[in-house]
């Protein structure tokens, strides 16, 4: 069995060089490193690659996360992601969270987080590359804008959304990935009921804590299993088939 955790904060899992040698046992064969803003960025771009172990390749994706908008930074933070274009295989994490502290009232904090998201989608579409999207109480935007910007791949990660912005996502041909909440969360679940498992990918967003456990690569199996028993399939069908849609998405041989 070969696994991909689509998407994960490395910089903050703990112990990484036995969480990384713990995956590769299972079977995860790549980890999608993610960035959140300039710091994690430069974690991602020129740390990652020592912690490859056996079979297990770990991929950069540099993003700038709507909790993370410093606005002192951004343009820093998009010069950095441009210049290193070309080593990574995504962009994310970006998005939008409306539903994030203050932002909810404050429509500035709002139209500062679009600014931002509309920055690296035109990136992502002038290079070809996949999108890594966070999207929480501002699901019908952030879809909208994603189409909009003619972005040609993209995974709204971890999805709990209503079912009009999933279902218009799913006629993008854009995909959702799912996280261990697909275990007990009702929206995630039905998320991933109403997604076919061509458009279907896994991931951990390490190290987020699932039901009081901090979670690792390892757990993309948690992940896993909760798909096929949703989707009634076999695990074995499960992981060859959202392994082959994350290879495709991310171009991972
Ligand atoms: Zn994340």
């Amino acid at each position: 069995m070969e696994l991909i955790d689509t998407h994960v904060h490395l910089e903050d899992v703990e112990n990484l060089g036995d969480a990384i040698k713990r995956a590769a046992e299972v079977g995860v064969i790549a980890v999608i490193a993610v960035g959140s803003d300039y710091d994690s960025n430069l974690w991602v771009m020129y740390e990652v690659r020592k912690y490859d172990v056996g079979k297990l390749r770990i991929y950069p994706a540099l993003g700038l996360h709507p909790w993370n908008l410093d606005a002192a930074r951004i343009e820093t933070t998009i010069e950095f992601i441009k210049n290193n274009i070309e080593k990574v295989v995504a962009l994310g994490e970006v998005g939008l969270d409306y539903w994030y502290k203050n932002v909810r009232k404050d429509e500035n904090e709002k139209e500062l987080q679009r600014k931002a998201f509309r920055r690296i989608l035109d990136i992502a579409r002038e290079n070809d590359k996949p999108v890594s999207i966070h999207n929480r109480g501002a699901w019908m935007d952030c879809v909208n804008m994603t189409i909009e910007a003619n972005v040609k791949k993209a995974v709204f990660h971890w999805f709990t959304g209503p079912d009009d912005a999933l279902k218009k996502l799913l006629e993008h041909g854009y995909y959702i990935s799912a996280t261990p909440a697909a275990a007990y969360s009702k929206e995630h679940r039905r998320a991933i009921l109403n997604t076919p498992l061509e458009n279907i990918i896994l991931e951990t967003d390490s190290p987020v804590v699932y039901s009081g456990e901090a979670s690792e690569p390892a757990h993309v199996v948690k992940a896993l299993k909760s798909v096929a028993e949703l989707k009634g399939e076999s695990i074995s069908v499960v992981a060859e088939k959202t392994t082959e849609n994350a290879k495709r998405i991310f171009k991972i041989n």
